[in-house]
């Protein structure tokens, strides 16, 4: 299996070299040159596997067996050994047509641990394996940062930079970020929104010189790694519903900001998981709901939402689709981006847009939408939802449940991590120890202005440079 990418520019790569080349070096997204088809006896041979084999199966797919089997067995294994759920990502049942599937056992409380605790020991293992030292540059919207720093604090011969808008985190992520003190860690709080920091990363890795001499690697989830290994719970969520329940497919409803997460589904379904509908759920930054309902690709004003992780504009792995959307045609992408870049917007036709309904439908949900979801599943289920798994589920309602299938909806974060927003309706939580001990710990962090010039002074005296 090579990697190659959305604008294809970048020559053919293997499987290490693709995840440390992050974004391809022509702009484009990484993607692999064909995608592995899992078939139905290989489904249903899998349906026992723990989670932690099942992850070893789809990964040998995509490896080229670059990484020796019983090395990558150990990576994963040691991945989710800080899952606090003995089924790493437990499926809760609400009823039998909607279940839950909550991805937020893991040592930072949100979904993106899945991917990048796994990332993390990759990094580590490169390093070591290739003896480099490893630049990781990152923007946040507060979980993938929280997350990614968790994931290689202290670890040899990786430098972790995480960017986030400064105010614009929850407490609780905040602190999860700024409150390590391993000197391989640095936080710099900027002030801008998510798509200022997104917008900054993404000049810093199109600088090549820049990029080359510090080595910088990605951890956003414009690492196909990271696409990939989320893509493993869809696989996971199929096989652990009750045969009856799955027999006529099954439906996901997935909180959207990055279009990471749902991207991951798309390519479980292009894989072979017998998915229906995929059902992108948004918060009031509705771009991607537009997209999919009007045919109108066009950031509008930004808005603070419940969810702020899911507040977001321009969402990286959009290209990703647009890629198989235009039919994997590299030239035909590059001119949309073009287009996009010098008309800030992109029109799709009703022919295009029906096309667009058959891979997704979605729903965008508002602030006093969401807030009414938590209050109403906390008194019919007494299940706590955080708001962006409640949106999740409200787009199910909202735009799912038409067709046939069972209904998973997914849940990114534990509640206690946006305590702000389930106190608004007036309902207390006890937060976890590992997030409780957080109030009390010193923080650091480096404020600094929405400008690339002094963000890079900053990485230049924290980078390690190797020969
Ligand atoms: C990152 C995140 C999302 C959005 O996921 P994408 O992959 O960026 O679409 C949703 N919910 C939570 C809690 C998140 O941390």
């Amino acid at each position: 299996m090579k990697y190659i990418s959305t604008r294809g520019k970048v020559a053919p790569i293997g499987f290490i070299d693709m995840f440390l080349m992050g974004l391809g070096e022509d702009g484009g997204l990484i993607v692999p040159e064909t995608i592995p088809n899992v078939t139905a006896d290989q489904l249903k041979a899998w349906s026992k596997l723990s989670y932690q084999d099942l992850m070893l199966e789809v990964f040998s797919l995509f490896t080229n067996d670059e990484i020796p089997e019983q090395d990558l067995r150990k990576l994963i294994q040691d991945s989710y050994a800080g899952f606090t759920s003995p089924d790493v990502l437990p499926l809760t049942t609400l009823n039998d047509s909607l279940h839950v599937l909550e991805l937020f056992h893991g040592p930072t409380f949100a979904f993106k641990d899945v991917a990048l605790q796994f990332m993390g020991n990759l990094y580590a293992y490169v390093a070591k394996k290739q003896n480099k030292v490893i630049n990781i540059l990152g923007a946040t919207s507060g979980d993938t940062g929280a997350s990614a720093i968790s994931s290689v604090r202290g670890k040899e011969g990786i430098q972790i930079c995480i960017l986030h808008p400064n105010g614009k985190v929850s407490r609780v992520q905040e602190l999860q970020m700024t409150t390590v003190q391993d000197d391989n860690v640095l936080n710099l709080s900027v002030n801008g929104n998510f798509d200022d920091c997104q917008q900054i990363i993404k000049e810093l890795f199109a600088d090549i010189p820049f990029k080359t001499k510090y080595h910088l690697r990605a951890i956003n989830s414009i690492n196909f790694v990271r696409i990939l290994a989320q893509s493993v719970y869809y696989f996971y969520a199929y096989l652990q519903l009750p045969e009856k329940l799955r027999a006529d497919g099954v439906n996901f409803s997935i909180p959207t900001g990055n279009f990471g997460n749902i991207f991951s589904g798309y390519l479980a379904k292009k894989m072979g998981v017998p998915i229906k509908q995929l059902v992108l759920a948004t918060n009031e930054n509705n771009i991607l709901e537009r997209f999919i309902n009007e045919g109108v690709y066009k950031p509008e004003g930004f808005r603070s939402t419940h969810s702020p992780s899911m507040d977001i504009q321009i969402a990286s792995n959009f290209e990703r689709y647009l890629y198989y959307f235009c039919g994997e045609d590299a030239i035909a992408v590059s001119e949309r981006m073009e287009r996009f870049k010098a008309e800030g917007q992109l029109i799709f036709t009703s022919e295009e847009i029906s096309r667009i309904q058959q891979d997704m439908t979605a729903y965008s949900v508002s602030n006093e939408e969401c807030l009414e979801t938590i209050q109403s599943y906390k008194n019919e289920f007494d299940y706590l939802l955080d708001p962006h798994s409640a949106c999740g589920i409200a787009a199910y309602k909202g735009a799912g449940n038409k067709g046939d299938g069972a209904f998973v909806s997914l849940a990114t974060a534990h509640p206690a991590k946006f305590d702000e927003a389930i106190r608004l309706i007036g309902i207390e939580q006890t937060f976890p120890e590992r997030i409780q001990e957080l109030f009390d710990k010193p923080q650091r962090q480096v404020v600094v202005e929405n400008a690339k010039a002094e963000i890079a002074t900053q990485l230049e005296g924290f980078y390690r440079v190797t020969q």
